[in-house]
């Protein structure tokens, strides 16, 4: 710790952050530093993701208590630790606290867990210069990942959970509506798993832009595309293997039942916008192609299967590259043009990040 940090954090005890004081107030404001318990580390926030979700936290829904300091994408440097080899440490933090008591925690399957606490939701997240975690909520940052590909982690592991229930097979055809980071991600992994075609079905010309530039080759702009009629042209009338709903629309799953061929899996992982209907034609065809619905929620974080350490070591790797996906960073005093642009979608973006680099 820099001696001049000490003194002021010895003094004021204070730090900065986001904080939500109701719906549509979000400040940038001086806080109390957290207090860290022993089983609890000091992290110094390096890395901090805009997710979709903050936009509705911020705006429309709120959460669960005001004030609450909002962030679950996050990495960072632990600069104090009962455990003092993790000092100087960087680490990745999964941001759900399982209860640990429930029958799915006693299962490792966290993201069951009946009764979880959640950094940046239910309690105090990372926007902010410092944040007290759980020690067993850490991932260590192997050599060569940046904190900001780190604090990628979190929807990259959700991702990959995601494609885990997908069962993709070599060969297959798949097809992700929704171009996001999670999407795109997921398109990532079924790249690696040489897939015979990945489709990215976009919902306008500039995102679809986006995923082109990354390398996708079969990217559909959806309002002027049929993309069913696409698909079915792509497999030789067969359909997809596998369809992935990523953006919480109905729109995209009745597609999704659509252009997925007899026996095809559906994914539905988009977070739905409001209540999903179905045309009756729609819900047919997951009858008559017997098809296959899977849904996917967040990510492994046990010891049998850890999405999360998977994910740091692909991006050590290089098999995913995360950080391509950043499209704009910016210092939390800044809060207002980085919640603008997603907001009020003022310019195209895919994902918005945070950098605190002072403490
Ligand atoms: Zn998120
Ligand atoms: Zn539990």
């Amino acid at each position: 710790m820099k001696k001049g940090r000490e003194t002021e954090m010895a003094q004021g005890e204070m730090m900065q952050a986001l904080r939500l004081n109701g719906i549509g107030d979000l400040r940038y404001e001086s806080v109390p530093l957290p207090k860290r318990q022993s089983d609890e580390v000091l992290l110094w926030v390096r890395a901090c993701g805009v997710c979709g979700s903050d936009i509705p936290r911020v705006f429309t829904k709120g959460t669960y208590h005001f004030p609450t300091i909002i962030g679950h994408e996050f990495a960072g440097e632990v600069i104090d630790a009962d455990d003092l080899s993790l000092i100087g440490k960087g680490a990745a933090v999964f941001p759900l606290i399982p209860c640990r008591e429930c029958s799915a925690c006693n299962e490792g399957q966290y993201a069951q867990c009946a009764n979880y606490d959640y950094y940046g939701s239910r309690c105090d997240g990372a926007m902010s210069q410092y944040i007290a975690v759980k020690k067993e909520n850490l991932v260590l940052i192997p050599e060569g990942v940046s904190y900001m590909a780190a604090a990628m982690c979190e929807p990259a592991a959700v991702s990959l959970h995601a494609f885990r229930k997908a069962d993709v097979y070599e060969n297959d055809t798949v097809v992700i509506f929704g171009v996001g980071p999670i999407g795109l991600l997921f398109a990532s992994w079924v790249r690696e798993a040489d897939a015979k075609h990945v489709v990215l079905v976009a919902r306008s010309e500039e995102r679809a832009d986006f995923a082109r530039k990354l390398g996708f080759i079969d990217v559909v702009d959806s309002s002027v595309t049929d993309v069913e009629e696409y698909v079915s042209k792509l497999t030789g009338g067969a359909g997809a293997d596998v369809c992935v709903e990523g953006t919480g629309s109905s729109d995209a799953l009745e597609l999704c039942l659509k252009c997925t061929g007899n026996f095809g899996r559906v994914v539905t992982m988009g977070n739905p916008v409001g209540d999903i209907t179905l045309s009756q034609d729609a819900y047919w065809k997951i009858l008559r192609k017997e098809l296959k619905l899977v849904g996917t929620w967040n990510s492994s974080f046990s010891e049998k299967q850890n999405d999360w350490e998977d994910v740091l070591e692909a991006m050590k790797d290089r098999v995913i590259d995360p950080e391509a996906l950043i499209t704009h960073v910016f210092g939390l005093k800044d809060y207002e043009k980085a919640f603008q642009i997603m907001h009020e979608k003022t310019e195209p973006y895919c994902k918005v990040m945070f950098t605190m680099d002072e403490r």
